[in-house]
């Protein structure tokens, strides 16, 4: 198979394949059963599961699995063969439309935050057909959502599948005021940019802190970082290349979109971006991206690295999350339009987003914190922990003149009215170029650019779909109940407008002075993980999640917990690996150069008396007093690890790793650095950062 349209979706049971292999009225009822949500009947699954079994096989499957998403961020998948015996030393390979529909993984090793005790650990995983079938490394993946047997969602996919249906809801509510009698279902779209690294496997073989951590907990500064920004854009280097184009070919045979690539800012650092899809597709396009970039690097003998921050001193990785509204008659939502009446249906929405990220900024924040991603916020190379949003001049100067009654850019009118005027037109491309806003409008899409790197797009999704959705849902109760629906239109966006726009900020994010006016606008700054987490439960967003029927109270206080947990122990692992390379090697590695050094001295000395090796002595007696720091500072570390264990509560856990435990790392980590610098190359047991970030040519 050479072309890539032939090769393009080869190994998913995708409709084309869905309408040559099944029975036409099968094929119908699973249709129903994809648009609408229909559940899936038994017989019809039966049909359904047999005619994948045989399409697989011919693929060269021999298992299948129910691919998941648990809380760990990452997928999980079991395996089970096909093979079912007859007789007493035969098998036929069998597949029943009970095993596609449903599965019992055992459910008491993934994290659930408490939700769930293990002696009721059985959890389940229901085919999700929104999402096709895949075949990977000849195994039928069938998407999955995964509850526990008393119904708590213990995975990212069920969440997100709701808050999918919430927006579809209150969207329909509101094209239906504007007449709209055509759209049956609103989805919402994104495209996911992923950035990543990408290094030689020899030197991260070397890396304890790459292999343990995903980053690297010290280094000192290599002589060259990206300050000439010649990487940018810049030629690909050949294995590279190589990567990229087998990295295509295996999206591709999977269906996903894979379109642009190209380097990124940091040596070693790439991008790849895919033509956006529907939110929960391109979710778990995104999932097998991430692992496929990982697999695909491992047979180029590099290392992918999705860290927020694998390397200090030059940009991390983020992830920009494209995404808008749009029906399934494929007319986005987001887009102005040309007509009067498009651009007062686009202005509701658009104001609903605006209100809906000022009065939620805590949990947008909450969905993109991680320990790792707290590297990158704020640090001048993403964007501010701050949230705000980015509208462009044009569009603003029109909320502008629709907040103060006036004329819009010289046209000679007194108002802008809703539903009557025509927008301006608004050029695309002087829209994108802030690239320091957290959720900038970019035309006919918003991106939301504060996501980390190796982060599941599910979270900040749900929260995004959720928060929409309830604005469109309080929209619509106005304007249902309104007497005359134009002057309530023009109220409602005005009011929102005028309630709302303090989250508008067009500038630079970058700037000192905007963390100081944000204060100002009381817009939240919340610096880390630890401060942010805990937002998730505050009363209003409970409220929230459980009005849309997103999670229940317990499911929210249990995912904040996970989320605390995990924070806590990412920093704990780091804390702890740390500990191991300056005691097992960094130290060592000193003393030996040390003992070289004094040796030097030494034989100089009897074979010279008069020399007094003044420079050999110097270095000796430095390192030695930093050594001696570097073991104090070891063992404030270990005294805070010790420490945080005294917490049981997690939010205050969250604290202390943050204040004592990350604090005690940075103080060790300056120094070791600071020794690195003087330590001769092949006595210093890690590869540098010049090492890493040049390895690949
Ligand atoms: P650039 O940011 O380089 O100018 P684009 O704006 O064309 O490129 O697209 C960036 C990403 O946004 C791509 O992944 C693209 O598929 C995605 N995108 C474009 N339109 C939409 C949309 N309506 N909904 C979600 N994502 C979109
Ligand atoms: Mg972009």
């Amino acid at each position: 198979m050479n072309s890539i349209p032939e090769l393009f979706g080869s190994m998913v049971f995708n409709d084309v394949v869905m309408k040559e292999r099944l029975p036409k009225e099968t094929y119908k009822e699973l249709k129903k059963t994809i648009q609408d949500g229909k559940a899936l009947d038994i017989s019809v699954a039966n049909i359904v599961a047999n005619a994948m079994k045989d399409w697989a096989i011919e693929k060269g499957a021999t298992h299948f699995t129910h691919w998941f998403q648990p809380m760990t961020g990452i997928t999980a998948e079991k395996h089970d063969s096909f093979i079912s015996p007859v007789g007493d030393s035969s098998i036929i390979m069998e597949f029943s439309g009970k095993e596609l529909i449903q599965g019992e993984p055992d459910a008491s090793s993934f994290p659930s935050g408490g939700l769930r005790a293990t002696f009721e650990a059985r959890g389940y995983t229901a085919w999700d057909p929104t999402s096709y079938a895949f075949i990977k490394e000849d195994v039928l993946c069938i998407p999955t959502a995964f509850c526990s047997y008393s119904g708590e969602v213990l995975d990212k996919k069920t969440p997100l599948l709701r808050s999918m249906e919430a927006i579809n809801t209150q969207a329909l509510r509101i094209l239906r005021l504007f007449g709209n009698t055509e759209a049956t279902r609103v989805v919402t779209t994104v495209g996911p940019e992923q950035e990543y690294f990408l290094i030689d496997k020899e030197v991260y073989d070397k890396r304890k802190d790459l292999i343990y951590t995903g980053r690297t907990l010290f280094g000192a500064k290599p002589p060259k970082g990206q300050e000439l920004e010649d990487h940018y854009f810049g030629a690909i280097k050949p294995r590279v290349k190589a990567f990229m184009e087998d990295l295509d070919k295996e999206l591709w045979k999977l269906g996903i979109l894979a379109k642009t690539e190209h380097n990124e800012v940091a040596p070693a650092q790439h991008e790849l971006a895919p033509i956006f899809t529907n939110t929960n597709v391109a979710t778990d396009h995104n999932q097998l991206t991430m692992e496929l970039m990982k697999k695909v690097a491992s047979r180029h003998d590099l290392v992918c690295l999705l860290h927020e921050k694998p390397f200090a001193g030059v940009n991390g990785s983020g992830k920009h999350n494209n995404w808008s509204i749009s029906t399934t008659n494929g007319v986005n939502l987001l887009d102005p339009g040309k007509t009067p009446y498009e651009n007062a249906q686009f202005l509701l929405f658009l104001t609903a987003v605006i209100k809906a990220v000022d009065e939620y900024q805590d949990l947008l924040r909450v969905s993109v914190a991680t320990a790792g991603n707290d590297h990158r916020l704020g640090a001048n190379e993403a964007p501010p922990a701050v949230v705000s949003m980015f509208l462009g001049t044009e569009l603003t100067e029109v909320l502008q003149a629709i907040d103060t009654d006036s004329a819009y850019n010289g046209q000679g009118k007194t108002e802008m009215e809703i539903g009557v005027d025509v927008l301006p037109h608004f050029p695309k491309d002087t829209t994108d170029r802030n690239r320091t806003s957290p959720f900038a409008f970019t035309g006919n899409k918003f991106e939301f650019r504060m996501l980390g790197s190796s982060l599941s797009i599910s979270g900040p999704n749900i929260v995004l779909n959720t928060i929409v959705a309830e604005e469109l849902d309080q929209f619509a109760d106005i304007l249902e109940k309104a007497d005359d629906f134009t002057t309530a239109l023009n109220k409602l966006i005005k009011d929102t407008i005028k309630d709302h726009k303090r989250i508008i900020f067009n500038g630079n994010g970058y700037d000192d002075a905007w963390i100081q006016e944000a204060e100002k606008r009381g817009l939240l700054n919340l610096h880390s993980s630890a401060e942010a987490l805990p937002y998730f439960c505050a009363e209003k967003n409970i409220k929230l999640f459980t009005k849309h029927h997103i999670f229940s109270e317990a499911e929210v206080r249990s995912r904040c917990d996970i989320m605390l947990e995990n924070y806590c122990k990412v920093i704990s692992i780091e804390a702890l690996t740390m500990l191991e390379m300056v005691h097992k090697d960094i130290l060592p590695a000193v003393y030996t150069y040390i003992k070289r050094l004094s040796e030097t001295a030494l034989a100089t000395r009897q074979l010279c008396p008069d020399i007094t090796c003044e420079s050999e002595i110097k270095l000796v007696s430095r390192l030695s007093s930093l050594c001696n720091s570097l073991s104090n500072k070891a063992d404030n570390l270990d005294k805070a690890v010790l420490d945080a264990k005294m917490h049981t509560e997690a939010a205050e856990s969250a604290t202390f790793y943050r204040d004592y435990v990350f604090g005690a790392m940075q103080e060790l980590r300056a120094v070791a650095d600071e020794i690195e610098g003087l330590v001769g190359e092949k006595y210093w047991p890690y590869p540098t950062y010049g090492a890493m970030l040049f390895s690949v040519r």
